[in-house]
């Protein structure tokens, strides 16, 4: 669904700002999920990487985010990412590792607070953003994915 809004609670910010905290000095990374337009989960995966500028994500942890996302009917709307000490927007080899511009991208920098949360959509090396709202309330999930 190609729309120009994401809709992310308040909780589950603050669940990407806490597990953000807890990866440094590494990147955080992960998978978002929901419906339409709105986030109801968040899924951390391991970032292998333990990288400070990079992260990759094995295979069988997507897999099983995958496998969580549709037994809840849930399709993934982004993958995020953290970028530690830059701003909230994607380097060139976030560009070319995206998988796919069926996915939005996520990031979140730590660089100032609040945490700047952005959201793009990605077509091969170029990007456009998406407006993020963050409501209060809600419910919504956050899964940690271990191997
Ligand atoms: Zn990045």
């Amino acid at each position: 669904m190609k729309n120009n809004t994401i809709t992310l609670t308040e909780q589950l910010y603050q669940q990407l700002c806490n597990h953000a905290k807890n990866c440094l000095p590494n990147e955080a990374c992960g998978l978002i999920s929901g419906n339409g337009n709105f986030v109801k989960s968040v899924f951390h995966l391991p970032n292998t990487s333990s990288s400070i500028n990079r992260f990759y994500i094995k295979e069988q942890h997507v897999a099983k985010a995958l496998h969580q996302i549709s037994e809840k009917n849930e399709e993934v709307l982004a993958i995020y990412h953290t970028h530690p000490s830059s701003q909230a927007t994607p380097s060139t080899s976030d560009l070319v590792n995206h998988p796919t511009s069926d996915v939005k991208m996520m990031i979140l920098s730590l660089k100032q607070q609040p945490y700047p949360i952005q959201c793009y959509q990605v077509n091969h090396l170029s990007y456009t953003p998406i407006s993020i709202v963050i409501k209060e309330g809600g419910i919504s999930l956050c899964h940690n994915v271990e191997s």
